[in-house]
């Protein structure tokens, strides 16, 4: 992973309103330096009703910090109550969205075809997809999670061309590992990494799969960030709980200490 820069993005889910946002944000740049920036990219993921108060704090401050939205509408405007457009999130000047989260998944029926359309929605408007992929508990418990994981990454790169797919950062995140204080073991971990870089190199070439970045989420925290960060296909990590906590994120970033 050495010629990667690690990507921490923490994922805040239906958590901290803006004015909380602005804390947050304002306690994680208090802690982190030059240092930090230079070894580890950092990212925060907040509702969207946050993006504003964060775009305004981070321009205001000129802070490193880059943030993101965690879902976008597959549609650029129009008659789509209650989503959010990629020109929109281009607008606040949003570096990433999240796409295919377990939670979308799960709870608003998103699977390969809504993701691709996302996919291509993001590339449209110059926003970096962070593509979540993975397994539920009883794929994993038929030790098909390879194949599973992959299939969901085939279909979300339908018709993305290399030119764009080689800034794409992709999200390993086993279902079961999510929230539950179950983390996947590092070489649980490093198989499903590796076999999607490997998918990557197929689909596309492998100098192509070298360079996109493969996080791990589930569960991640502190005290379990170096031993998923030391295996050789993770890039980083996509955060969820421990991410609301300021001082354990920062934490997380300073992964190597
Ligand atoms: C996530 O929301 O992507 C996630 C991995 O959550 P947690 O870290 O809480 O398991």
């Amino acid at each position: 992973a050495s010629s990667r820069t690690p990507l921490m993005a923490g994922n805040w889910k239906m958590n901290l309103n803006h004015l909380e946002a602005i804390a947050h944000v304002q306690k994680l740049a208090f802690a982190l330096s030059d240092k930090d920036y230079d070894a580890v990219e950092v990212a925060v993921l907040p509702p969207f009703t946050d993006l504003r108060s964060v775009q305004t704090l981070v321009d205001g401050d000129k802070l490193k910090i880059k943030y993101g939205a965690q879902d976008i509408s597959a549609h650029d405007s129009g008659a789509y109550t209650g989503e959010i457009s990629g020109p929109m999130l281009a607008k606040l000047n949003c570096t990433y969205v999240v796409i295919g989260h377990s939670e979308r998944r799960q709870y608003h029926g998103e699977a390969e075809e809504t993701c691709n359309a996302k996919v291509r929605a993001a590339y449209r408007h110059g926003l970096t997809p962070i593509l979540c992929v993975g397994e539920p508990l009883e794929v994993r418990k038929a030790g098909t999670h390879v194949e599973h994981t992959l299939a969901q990454l085939d279909g979300a790169l339908k018709d993305v061309p290399a030119g764009q797919a080689e800034s794409i950062v992709i999200a390993y995140e086993p279902v079961w590992a999510i929230g539950t204080g179950e983390v996947a073991t590092p070489e649980d971990a490093q198989e499903v990494c590796a076999a999607i870089r490997g998918r990557l190199a197929e689909l596309y070439d492998g100098s192509l799969a070298d360079q996109v970045r493969i996080q791990y989420g589930g569960s991640v925290k502190a005290g379990n960030v170096a031993a998923i960060m030391a295996q050789p296909d993770v890039d980083g990590a996509l955060v969820g709980g421990a991410a609301l906590d300021a001082d354990e994120f920062v934490k997380i970033v300073r992964f190597r200490d």
